[in-house]
């Protein structure tokens, strides 16, 4: 494959995710895949086909650009929902195309209902409400304009759902402003129902709400970082084994990612290696470069600090990440050569790297490393 390193899609510890949390979270509650940041780094024209071939049919983007990538993958009979930016031509074509979105701005609605007029078609809106975590979401005082707008315009507005965002539901640390914010919410629902606007879904749970939340699942989740096979928070892992008899993780990890040994040569006693004094060898050392850096997502805080895989096992990452090269420690693996396979995520010959491994370490949320893995890193489906 061209590029220095690749990134394989299980489809099957993919299906495996997505048909545990339908079957856990029951019939009744429609489950929203959450493909933001490019599928949370797995590839949204890779993750899209997998994720309708077990049952999903309504997927969840941040952004325009993010819908419109959705839009030609998808299925017809497919939905998708946009939870943050669009523009204009994009709130337009939105409109057009029947794609949801959330309305969290007076001038948002305004813009919508123009567009519902010239295209004929109502707008599909999920108003969204302000709860407690003071990002997006109108107050109860904006609330009152918006249901004028609505009211007085039924026929250009469909209102898809009710919805609003924990701050940090992922943590028993925010226990009480969470319940707070489920409190407020279910007031705002019973209000907007009593001025004659029944929104279908009533949604405001991500991965870890839904888990350790069941009050907040409502109609439908927004469920982005478990069916990718991580969990939120090990809190969030606790909380659900621990009422179980089988303590092992029920999720799979979806991403594998690749490369291989780009060159092999020896350190004599007391040199550095890589950019200034980070890493001095203490004896002789063989190491390997490998054409991953930071530029491909390779976190340059995994410096010295991270592990990947070569000839089945874990070796040491040393010295700086640099942009587009990293140096691992192979003196311990006499058969090395160039051209042999390193995973920097995933499993070989039964040793695994696990992005919670090092996220863990490296103090930094799985989030954050895999939404950084670059769009132009080619994608494989496997199995
Ligand atoms: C990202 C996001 C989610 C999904 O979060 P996970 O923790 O990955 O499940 C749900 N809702 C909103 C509004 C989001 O932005």
């Amino acid at each position: 494959m061209a590029g220095t390193s690749h990134i394989e899609i299980d489809r099957s510890a993919l299906i495996h995710n997505l048909q545990f949390l339908k079957q856990y979270l029951g019939e009744d509650v429609k489950i929203s895949s959450v493909i933001k940041a490019n599928a949370y780094g797995h590839g949204i024209e890779e993750f899209v086909p997998i994720a309708e071939e077990a049952g999903i049919n309504h997927f969840s983007v941040f952004s325009g650009d993010e819908a419109q990538r959705v839009y030609k993958t998808k299925k017809a009979a497919t939905d998708i929902m946009v939870m943050g930016w669009m523009n204009p031509e994009e709130i337009d074509w939105a409109v057009a195309n029947g794609v949801e979105f959330f309305v969290f701005e007076r001038d948002k609605l305004e813009e919508a209902l123009k567009c519902s007029r010239e295209h004929e078609k109502p707008a599909k809106i999920h108003i969204e409400v302000e709860t407690g975590m003071n990002r997006t979401g109108f107050i109860k005082k904006d609330l009152q304009e918006v249901v004028k707008v609505i009211n007085d315009n039924r026929e250009h507005f469909q209102v898809k759902g009710l919805c609003t965002h924990y701050a940090g539901a992922e943590s028993i640390a925010n226990h009480v402003r969470v319940q707070k914010q489920i409190k407020k919410y279910n007031k705002l629902y019973k209000w907007i129902v009593n001025r004659g606007i029944v929104p279908e879904l009533r949604h405001t749970a991500c991965s870890a709400a839904a888990m350790t939340y069941p009050r907040t699942r409502m109609d439908m989740v927004r469920i982005g970082i478990l069916q990718y096979g991580f969990w939120p928070s090990p809190e969030t892992f606790i909380h659900f084994v621990h009422k179980r008899m089988e303590k092992s993780d029920v999720l799979k990890r979806v991403l594998n990612w690749k490369s291989q040994v780009m060159s092999i040569k020896k350190v004599g006693s007391g040199e550095f290696v890589s950019y200034g004094t980070y890493y001095m060898a203490t004896e002789e050392k063989r190491i390997a470069i490998v054409p991953v850096g930071y530029s491909h997502g390779y976190s340059r805080s995994l410096s010295n600090q991270g592990r990947v895989l070569i000839d089945g096992q874990r070796v040491p990452v040393i010295g700086i990440v640099n942009m587009n090269m990293l140096i691992a420690d192979v003196s311990l693996i006499p058969d090395v050569k160039k051209g042999d396979e390193v995973v920097l995520i995933g499993e070989q010959g039964g040793a695994k790297i696990t992005l919670a491994s090092f996220a863990d370490f490296n103090n930094q949320l799985n989030y954050e490393l895999l939404a950084r893995l670059p769009l132009d890193t080619p994608r494989k489906v496997i199995n």
